[in-house]
């Protein structure tokens, strides 16, 4: 069976006006394990010295999946969806 063939960043619509921060992270909640480095299908996570880093460029770059608050068990990780009208539409066809 063929596969669908796209570009995940072919369907992502980026809205005008400022998003605001709408990721919060706690290091000191942070132990390390770096499940965030692994789900995030951006690579705006990144570990350091035992915490992890979110990329500063993270508003114009991130998906808006949610996945490194979900699987964040420390709660280090805070996320809401930026306000209506900002940040990401997925587009199909
Ligand atoms: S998933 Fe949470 S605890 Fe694990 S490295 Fe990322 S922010 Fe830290
Ligand atoms: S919401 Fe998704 S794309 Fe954005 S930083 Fe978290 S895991 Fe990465």
């Amino acid at each position: 069976m063929e596969g669908i063939d796209f570009e995940v960043k072919e369907l992502v619509y980026r809205g005008e006006g400022d998003t605001g921060d709408f990721i919060s992270f706690d290091p000191g909640r942070c132990d390390g394990c770096g499940l965030c480095v692994k789900v995030c299908s951006a690579g705006l996570w990144s570990l350091r010295e035992g915490k992890a880093r979110l990329a500063p460029r993270y508003r114009e770059l991130c998906l808006e999946c949610a996945a490194c608050w979900e699987i964040c068990a420390r709660g280090a990780v805070d996320f809401s969806y930026p306000a209506g009208g900002t940040g990401v539409t997925i587009r199909f066809g």
